[in-house]
């Protein structure tokens, strides 16, 4: 049994891309084998049908030559002129001269007259034709005599299909298609069946399976003549074996690359929730920390955990997966990494420094779901941290004014942890909401930082911005400080606190533990309000 039936889905997706190419090579191989064979039966059909042509041509050719002498049948003149022409003609035995079934004379010297007996068959040529003749006592096997006008052709039909064949139980013959029992003139086997002899158009040729054999007629195209050869079917199977030598090899490595494609797309293509709950097992999701500082002295009082995911490809920040873990009810999942990671690097920080303050952010769910005042008892239990050191950043997409979040926001202030609205202004809270929530800090913007000294409208939006958590007795840390020129401004009007490039970016555990020491060992600077 499989652990689990994805896996069992994944075996089988895989075995299928591997079998496949492999069964269409052995596929491919049986095809090529068996187009192979169709040709080999074509040029087998071609060659006898070549050759029989070629002794109907000589045959007509020697009755038109003679038809032209008109010389006395059988005359001096006449016998030598048949020696000639036969001497010309390589497919003939013999050339005659023929009256009323009978041979008369023949170029091999035959001057006594021999009875043919009846025409086997006249052909659509008016061409008699006598087949098993024994003209005279020296001739050693019957032959065919082909009787036209006065003039007669004798053939020695194995000839035609004397073709040397891969196997001996490859079938050649050769039939009369206009006789009605397709009257064969020569023959190599003997397994024909009447079906192969069904006539196709002068000049044409056609394959067919059948009953095991591969049929292939040929019809010429100006003699009443086909040539029909059958190959057994078990030569196709014996020839599978050689293309299955070049094409099995092909397909083992196709179905090797192609379970690699399968396995490497279904890694990289498995759905979002999937690939999350992976991360989290391979421990994917890392966090930096980014220092906050007091303004007034800039020495650092906290830092903020971010978390990033460091996929085997590229590390990926926040903005690109955050909202859709948040859509797709993963971030349960994040947040406890993030505070499985804050616990153990916290011990560390607070032996250098202990009322220093990691800010952790939350997301709506997270500020619903009880299961974060558990985790957040078991992180201070695990580190001896006190909730003084802990502040939780809510986020103003969270939905605040939510009861459930109101209520929990509640319970963790009650307990001792700082509570902080981030990105304040940028979401949908009304001030109404903001005076009805409990909280302890006010994250400005980046948004509204960045507007500092500049001329823009929102320019303003800063300073009711701080006269608000001013007079709502909200702390106030200014976010992405990028210059001296935003931190003294900040700092003229009040805000305590403030992070950003300008005092540091987000680093790691060890970046940020070098910074704590290297600045509890230097005098704070002179500050410009002092
Ligand atoms: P945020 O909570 O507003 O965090 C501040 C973001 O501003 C951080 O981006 C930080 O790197 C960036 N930042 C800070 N100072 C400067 C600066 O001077 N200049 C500029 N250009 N940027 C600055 P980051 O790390 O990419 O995080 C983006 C957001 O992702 C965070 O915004 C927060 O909403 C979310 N996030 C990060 N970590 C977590 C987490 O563990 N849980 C949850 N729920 N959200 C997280
Ligand atoms: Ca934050
Ligand atoms: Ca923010």
């Amino acid at each position: 049994m499989f652990p689990r039936p994805r896996i069992a889905i994944a075996l089988v997706v895989i075995l299928a891309a591997i079998s496949a190419p492999i069964l269409a090579s052995v596929y491919l191989a049986w095809h090529q084998s068996l187009s192979s064979q169709k040709a080999q039966g074509l040029t087998y059909s071609h060659d006898v049908l070549r050759r029989v042509d070629e002794t109907a041509q000589q045959f007509a050719t020697a009755k038109r030559e003679m038809d032209h002498a008109h010389l006395a049948p059988c005359s001096p003149q006449d016998l030598a002129m048949l020696r000639q022409i036969a001497l010309g003609s390589s497919y003939l035995q013999a050339v005659a001269r023929a009256s009323r079934n009978s041979v008369l004379c023949d170029s091999q010297g035959v001057t006594t007259p021999a009875s043919l007996g009846p025409p086997s068959l006249i052909s659509a040529h008016h061409v008699a034709e006598y087949f098993n003749i024994k003209l005279s006592p020296r001739q050693w096997r019957p032959l065919d005599v082909f009787v036209a006008g006065q003039t007669a052709a004798v053939v020695d039909p194995s000839l035609a299909i004397d073709v040397a064949t891969e196997g001996p139980d490859i079938e050649l013959t050769v039939f009369v298609p206009s006789a009605p029992d397709r009257t064969r003139i020569a023959s190599l086997g003997g397994n024909f069946r009447a079906n192969w002899f069904q006539t196709i158009p002068p000049g044409s040729e056609n394959t067919v399976l059948e009953n095991g054999y591969i049929v292939t007629q040929a019809r010429s195209a100006k003699w009443d003549l086909a040539v029909v050869s059958a190959i057994p079917e078990h030569y196709v199977y014996l020839h599978v074996f050689h293309f299955a030598l070049i094409f099995t090899p092909i397909g083992v490595l196709c179905g090797i690359l192609l379970a690699w494609a399968v396995n490497y797309i279904a890694q990289h293509r498995s759905s979002f929730p999937t690939t999350v709950r992976r991360a989290v097992r391979n421990r994917e999701f890392f966090v930096e920390y980014q220092p906050i500082v007091e303004l007034q002295s800039r020495r650092i009082v906290g830092a903020e955990a971010l978390v990033r995911w460091k996929t085997p490809l590229a590390t990926i920040p926040p903005d690109h997966f955050i909202p859709l873990a948040e859509e797709r009810g993963l971030m349960h999942l994040i947040t406890g990494q993030v505070l499985a990671m804050v616990a153990s690097d916290l011990p560390r920080i607070l032996a250098l420094d202990p009322s220093f303050e990691v800010a952790i952010n939350m997301s709506s769910s997270d500020l619903k779901s009880g299961q974060t005042i558990e985790r957040l008892d078991h992180l201070l239990a695990a580190t001896g941290a006190q909730p003084r050191n802990i502040g939780i950043e809510a986020t103003e997409r969270a939905y605040l004014h939510d009861r459930e979040t109101a209520q929990l926001i509640g319970v963790l202030r009650s307990k001792g942890f700082r509570v902080a609205i981030d990105d304040f202004g940028t979401g949908y809270s009304s001030l109404a909401c903001l005076q009805s929530l409990s909280l302890d800090t006010l994250k400005i913007d980046k948004a509204f930082v960045d507007t500092i000294d500049t001329d823009g409208a929102t320019s303003q939006v800063v300073h009711h911005i701080i006269e608000m958590a001013r007079s709502l007795q909200l702390e106030l840390v200014a976010e992405g400080v990028e210059t001296e020129a935003q931190a003294q401004f900040l700092a003229l009007r009040g805000v305590r606190y403030a992070q950003g490039w300008l005092f540091g970016k987000p680093r790691p555990i060890a970046g940020l533990l070098n910074e704590i020491e290297r600045r509890s060992n230097i005098d704070a600077p002179v500050s410009v309000l002092a």
